[in-house]
């Protein structure tokens, strides 16, 4: 059994994200693990096929190590998701508002006062031009999300997405993540199912998972106070789930929490997708983890600023196990924008069979700190010396995962596919600069 991160007793202890000995922090053998089934044991039952229970997969967590998850991982991802190809998406994040009343302290993105400076509400022609780039660079998808803003009634919802899906009908349309589905709620008087109904007969393909952060509403007390609690979050996908809306289920680490706030997480997930796709034959389609960019954000300024966030390997063991567990959600994502492209490289080996997005644009995760502000999108020709370099072969695909186009074990992506420079900028984000960043990488 190996000993990681110089944890007493040969439990692995993530040093970052947990101060030792908080009240309720996981302490390994005075916590219970005697009599459970032994790391070995487990990882054979997962090579079986067979579903691990919240206290293996505690073990697994906390006593495993990186390449025995590895392995099971990927015996996880080959049940679920078998073959070599790994998968990309071409699309963009479009923010329609900037304005939100919610204040959540990982949040660099919002500005509170819609009289700030730097508040927006993007109109139609700014939104259309971006859809607009997005299809000339081959784009399929949409994921457009913005703040919780009392301004904006339900109708402008309503409108927006008709007018999206009537101008731009070849592009998917995945927007508003649950928590802006409550904003809606809240200003139209309707329940989450009628919301959701309306939207799609408007036009709307599925829902972000953004806002899933950690399901467990310690955590979600702490940091977010004021956002949607985790039984509206979950109930919003069983809703969407009930209208076959495509959804993702999303995780973000780094937020102090313990392991067992992030295994409550997966187990919440695992509960409810064992529900939505007995109750409707559908549930969410991918699970997709990253960690905390706390740059320019109030975590930044508090006294714990060192303790938030995770590291490489802790975002990678985190991925394994959440592989492992997660059995009944087929595809896992690896996150670029956060990790960078040389980690999520990795993550292909922890059971992984998605690269994520080109992320065209993204204003989000990069106004706290993430790799996206550096290098603020990845071309396809990069996504695919990525996905080969690691041994697997790319593919194209859609918001639901069906393939766009498959590669042959040589074939490159069409130069056509690099953005032109030429492309105008939007009204917010810096699209102008990380075009020329693609081009001169
Ligand atoms: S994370 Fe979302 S809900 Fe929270 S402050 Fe930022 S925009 Fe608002």
């Amino acid at each position: 059994m190996s000993k990681l991160n110089g944890g007493h007793n040969g439990l692995y202890r993530p040093h970052r994200t947990f101060a030792s000995d908080r009240d309720g922090f996981y302490k390994g053998d005075s916590a219970g693990l005697h009599g459970l089934t032994s790391v070995p044991d487990i990882l054979a039952k997962v090579e079986d096929g067979g579903r691990i229970t919240y206290d293996e997969a505690m073990v697994l967590y906390t006593q495993a190590d990186l390449l025995q998850l590895g392995r099971a991982a990927n015996a996880r991802r080959q049940q679920l998701a078998p073959g070599e190809v790994v998968t990309y998406l071409i699309d963009r994040n479009i923010n329609y508002t900037n304005v939100c009343h919610t204040d959540c302290s990982f949040c660099a993105f919002y500005r509170h006062d819609p009289n700030h400076p730097e508040a927006y509400v993007n109109p139609k022609p700014v939104i259309g031009k971006k859809i607009e780039e997005t299809l000339y660079l081959g784009g399929t998808r949409i994921l457009m999300q913005g703040g919780h803003n009392d301004e904006l009634p339900w109708e402008y919802y309503f409108d927006l997405v008709s007018w999206i899906h009537q101008t731009y009908p070849a592009i998917e349309i995945n927007a508003f993540s649950p928590s802006e589905i409550d904003q809606m709620v809240s200003v139209s008087g309707l329940g989450r199912y009628e919301v959701l109904k309306a939207l799609q007969a408007a036009g709307l393909k599925g829902l972000p998972g953004g806002g899933g952060e950690i399901l467990d509403d310690e955590v979600r007390k702490r940091v977010s106070p004021k956002k949607q609690r985790s039984d509206g979050w979950l109930d919003c996908m069983h809703q969407a789930h009930k209208l076959g809306l495509t959804t993702t289920a999303t995780m973000v680490i780094g937020f102090r929490e313990e392991v067992r706030h992030r295994l409550n997480h997966l187990q919440r997930l695992r509960d409810l997708q064992d529900a939505s796709l007995r109750d409707f034959g559908t549930g969410f389609n991918a699970f997709i983890s990253w960690t905390v960019q706390i740059e320019n954000t109030p975590l930044e300024r508090s006294r714990f600023a060192p303790e938030y966030g995770a590291t490489p390997h802790e975002y990678l063991r985190h991925t394994a196990v959440a592989r492992i567990f997660l059995d009944n959600i087929a595809h896992h994502q690896a996150s670029w924008p956060t990790q960078g492209e040389k980690v999520a490289a990795v993550a292909l080996h922890m059971g992984c069979d998605d690269f994520g997005s080109t992320m065209i644009e993204e204003n989000v995760v990069s106004a706290a700190g993430a790799r996206t502000a550096v290098k603020c999108l990845m071309s396809v020709p990069e996504i695919h010396r990525q996905i080969r370099d690691a041994g697997f072969i790319p593919a194209q695909r859609d918001s639901s995962y069906r393939i766009v186009r498959q590669y042959t074990a040589d074939e490159t992506a069409d130069a056509a596919l690099l953005p032109p420079t030429e492309l105008a900028g939007p009204a917010t984000g810096n699209l102008t600069n990380s075009l020329r960043l693609t081009v001169l990488n």
